[in-house]
C-alpha cells in the first residue's frame, strides 16, 4: 500500500513539474522587479547615493564570490545558506538586506 501511495505521489510530482517551473520563473521575475523598483527609490544610508539596479548586480557578484570561496575552501561540504545580502552600494560598498514585508532595504551589520 505504501508503495502505491509513493508511486501516486511521484506521478503527481511529475505531472505538476510542467506547471510549477513556469510559476517559479514568474515568481522569480516578480521578485527581481520588486527588488529593482525598491532599489531605484532607496538611498544609501552611508553616502546618500541611490542604490539602483547596479547595487543589486554588485550584491549578486559579491554573493557569488562568497559562495565560490566557501566551496573552494571547504570542498565536499554541502552548504545550507540563507542569503541576506541583497544590495551593495556601488559608491561606498555598504551592504543591505531586503525587508520584503516593508519593501525596503535595511543596512546589514558590519563585522569589524
Ligand atoms: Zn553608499
Amino acid at each position: 500500500m505504501k508503495s502505491v501511495v509513493f508511486l501516486l505521489k511521484m506521478m503527481g510530482v511529475v505531472v505538476a513539474i510542467p506547471f510549477l517551473i513556469p510559476v517559479a520563473i514568474v515568481l522569480h521575475r516578480l521578485d527581481r522587479r520588486r527588488l529593482r523598483k525598491a532599489a531605484n527609490q532607496a538611498h544609501c544610508g552611508s553616502c546618500g547615493a541611490i542604490l539602483g539596479s547596479a547595487s543589486l548586480q554588485r550584491a549578486d557578484e559579491v554573493w557569488a564570490e562568497h559562495v565560490a570561496t566557501l566551496m573552494r575552501d571547504r570542498p565536499g561540504i554541502r552548504f545550507r545558506l540563507i542569503r541576506h545580502l541583497r544590495a551593495t552600494c556601488v559608491v561606498c560598498g555598504a551592504e543591505y538586506d531586503f525587508d520584503a514585508a516593508r519593501g525596503v532595504f535595511v543596512a546589514m551589520a558590519t563585522v569589524a
